[in-house]
Parts: structure tokens; sequence; C-alpha cells
């Protein structure tokens, strides 16, 4: 396009006096027609740099007006199908809620809800109560809080047991959780003074010995979450940590990260420390999160002693990071299904299943999508039942891959580049992976919904793909 051809661009006034961008006006704001008119027209001009920018046709700009102040008006935060196999996708928010923690969560949303209200009293009562008790009967802590996320509830303890003293911390558990939550940095906020011991690959006992002092105001032990040490390491048992400080009065804080409540070996990952044994162990309070694999809402939990979870909750910084009643209402009825079901968790609590799905039955479901896929795609794609991996996510059992069963899809005439991004702008985004040039749908992370849609999107986005 010319110099010439972009002088002929019509202003946005122009495009917003058509009727075709006027008669929306009864539906759309017309603050986000302007918007579209703005976006489109800037887009028009950046393309005519390029050597075969399309000429500008008013009809066309017209319409392609209307369909971006259509998606402006949809909401930004929208459901997609994540078929990446990561459970705990924290760009996806992470763990899905059970069915009766989403209906305790629209309760809590639609009514009135005892969140500080003792009903036989009438009084006034704490909105921690009920988690309180659910994780001494689950966790086996004397006593429980709940904050925002872990980061949250990382920040608070440290606050709470280590301002203004010495905080002593292996430096092999200084780790970088995602989404800049560095351990050094927390803690100097936390306005704890950071004491690093022993080296990335070993510390030992002696290493935290050597460090206390009359400073010393805590032991911390981090889980390592998103990374793993092989090789000639040592590290200290929280148990060792426990038997150091307790006749110095110095308590020990452990980070668990995603803490879950109940062994994993039936995923034949490896064990995991669960959030009693830490205590069991003589950690004076754990901290984790809600949402990775115990499978509840954003949340952080601290779990521990009566004299420590008592100080953390005189500290003022709780009002700033208490959960509101959506999260209480996700929490307890997630933390039930725990405390009644036994065996059942591992069906009933979504994140769970996903992670435990074995191999067997995740292929059997690949190969019916695969037949629904064929049946609705064009006989020249391909469509074929594969093996891989998928990953816990969300920083938790890093380097333990679970062996998953995928569908694998390519489309002639177009990249498989070009058909994941059509997924991914689909009336619902479906967020896969690439590999060799076609898109790969992993069962792990699929509802029935899922599978039963996704044929009908997939061929919507090859058709777009091509085009
Ligand atoms: C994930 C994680 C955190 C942060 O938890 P959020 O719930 O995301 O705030 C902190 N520490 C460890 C060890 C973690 O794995």
């Amino acid at each position: 396009m010319t110099n010439e051809r972009l002088r002929q661009l019509p202003s946005v006034d122009r495009v917003l006096r058509h009727e075709g961008v006027r008669s929306l006006e009864r539906e759309v704001p017309r603050t986000l027609l302007v918007r579209a008119a703005r976006e489109i027209l800037d887009e028009v001009r950046r393309a005519a740099r390029e050597p075969d920018g399309g000429p500008p046709d008013l009809e066309d700009l017209v319409t392609r007006v209307a369909r971006r102040a259509a998606e402006l008006r949809r909401p930004r935060l929208r459901r997609v199908i994540n078929a990446t196999g990561i459970v705990v996708h924290t760009n996806l928010g992470r763990s899905l809620l059970s069915s009766r923690a989403a209906e305790a969560v629209a309760e809590a949303a639609r009514h009135y809800v005892t969140l500080e209200y003792d009903l036989a009293s009438g009084a006034r009562s704490s909105r921690q109560a009920a988690v309180r008790e659910l994780l001494a009967e689950i966790a086996g802590a004397e006593d429980a809080l709940v904050v925002n996320n872990n980061a949250a509830a990382v920040l608070l303890a440290l606050n709470s047991l280590s301002e203004g003293s010495e905080a002593v911390i292996s430096r092999g558990e200084l780790v970088e959780i995602g989404g800049s939550f560095r351990m050094p940095d927390v803690m100097a906020k936390s306005g704890a003074r950071m004491v690093e011991v022993g080296t990335t690959n070993r510390t030992r006992i002696a290493d935290f010995e050597r460090a206390l002092g009359p400073a010393t105001g805590l032991l911390v032990k981090v889980h390592r979450s998103n990374f793993a040490i092989r090789g000639f390491t040592e590290e200290v048992p929280v148990a060792e940590l426990a038997a150091l400080g307790r006749p110095r009065g110095i308590p020990v804080l452990f980070d668990l990260g995603s803490g879950s409540l109940v062994d994993l070996s039936r995923a034949r990952v490896p064990h995991e420390t669960t959030p009693r044994e830490a205590l069991a162990q003589g950690a004076a309070v754990v901290t984790f999160s809600g949402d990775k694999l115990l499978g509840g809402p954003q949340a952080g939990i601290l779990a521990g002693t009566r004299e420590v979870i008592a100080r953390i909750a005189r500290n003022p910084l709780l009002r700033a990071l208490r959960p509101d009643k959506l999260t209480l209402a996700a929490l307890e009825a997630t933390l039930t299904h725990y405390r009644d079901e036994g065996e059942g968790v591992y069906e009933t609590v979504p994140t769970l299943a996903m992670i435990c799905a074995g191999e067997e039955p995740l292929k059997e479901r690949a190969r019916e999508l695969s037949r629904r896929l064929r049946a609705e795609l064009e006989a020249s794609a391909s469509v074929e039942v594969v093996s891989g991996e998928s990953e816990a996510g969300g920083g938790a059992l890093p380097d333990v891959p679970l062996p998953t069963a995928l569908v694998a899809v390519g489309v002639p005439g177009a990249s498989a580049e070009a058909l994941a991004a059509a997924l991914r702008a689909g009336e619902v985004g479906v967020v896969a992976r690439v590999r060799d040039d076609r898109v790969l749908f992993d069962l792990r992370t699929l509802s029935e919904a899922d599978e039963r849609e996704l044929p009908a999107l997939v061929a919507g986005a090859a058709a777009a793909a091509r085009s």
C-alpha cells in the first residue's frame, strides 16, 4: 500500500459514523467501539508498511471493527480447555475445585454466611475456626491459619517469628518460585536477617549449629519445589533441625510449597513430606499452598503448634493477608473431602484424580477422542494416539514425569503453530502443546466435557488455520 492509499484511510470518526458500526451502539458501549476503531486503523496503518499490505476498504474495516468490539466485550478471564497435561498450571488457574467446593463458593457468593458469626451464641467468631478444626484432624496440627497464598504465609511466618532476629537457612534451599518469589527477597521484606549456611549441594546439621547465636530467632527449611539436586548432595532433615532448636527455644519453619496432604505413591511419584509428617518430626509451623497438590482454592495455610500459631495470629499483617469468604468456603469444602472420604479423595479432588490417572485409562480415552476427531476432521488430517509425559506443574514434583497418552493432530495446509494459534483464538480457547509439527492433546488434563467439545473446536480451528 502506498502513502497515497494510506492517506485515503478513513478517520476514526468516519468509521464510527458508518451504519454498520452505528447499529452496534445499542449493545456495545461507545467507548469500546472507539477503541476497536482505533485499534483496527492502527493495525491497517502498520500493515501498510509491509510490501503486500492490502488496500483499506471501508466495508472491510467496519467488519473488522465490529469483530474487535465483540472481542473486547468478552470477559478477559474466561474458560479454556487445558490440553497441556500440566495439572497445576499456574497460568491457567492451578487447581480445579471439586463440585462440592464449587457449590460452596456459589452458596457463599449469593448468600450471607457465618463468616465471623457464631449462630449458637449470636456473637462474633473467627473466620479461621472451620479450617483450624479441619487441619487439626487432617494434619494433626494443634492450630492453623489461612491467608491469601503461600507466599503470604511464608512472609507472615518470617515476620512474626524472626523480625529483627536471625533466620538460618541452607544455601541449597534459597529457591526462586515463579512470579519473582525469591526466598532471600522475602526474608529481607519480612525484616528477618538471613543467615545462609552450608553449600548449594550439601548442608549438614553442623553448619546450622555453628551459625547459632544469641540473635538466632528461627531455623528455616524450604521445599525445593521446582528443581532437583542430584549427585553429591546432603540436606538436613526437619527432625534434626527441630532437635537442634528445641533446647534453645528456637522454632523451625518448614515451607512445604505444594504440601500434599496425602501420599501420592499410587501415581508412582516419590514420597513427599506431608504437613502431618513435618509437624510430627518437630516443625513448629509448616506453610503450604491451597491450590497446588491440595487441590483447593488459592490460599496459604500455616499449621503448627498452638504457641507459634498464636504468635503469628497476633501479627497485624494477618489482617492485610486474610482470605475472603469465597476462598474459605472452597477450602473448607475441599478439606472436608480429605476428612471424610479416605481413598475417595483420589477421585473427588480433581487435581489428585488427574495426577493419579493411570496410563491405560488415559490411552483408552485417547483412542475414543481420536475416533471423534477423525469423524469431525477431513480425511487428509492425521490423527494418532501417542505416548508421552505430563507434569504435575505448579512447582510440584519437578523431575517426576507422569506417563500419559496424547492425541497428535496435523492438518495439511496449516502448520502446527498456526493450528495451535487458531485453537487458542477459538470460541473456547484450547491450550495445547506442539511437537514435530503436530498439535498434541494430553488426555490427563481434559474433562469428559472437554473431550466432547474438542473435535468441533479442532475442526473449526483447522478451517481457520488453512484460510
Ligand atoms: C509455590 C511455592 C510458594 C508460593 O506459593 P503460592 O501459593 O504460589 O503463593 C512458596 N514456597 C514454595 C516452596 C512453593 O513451592
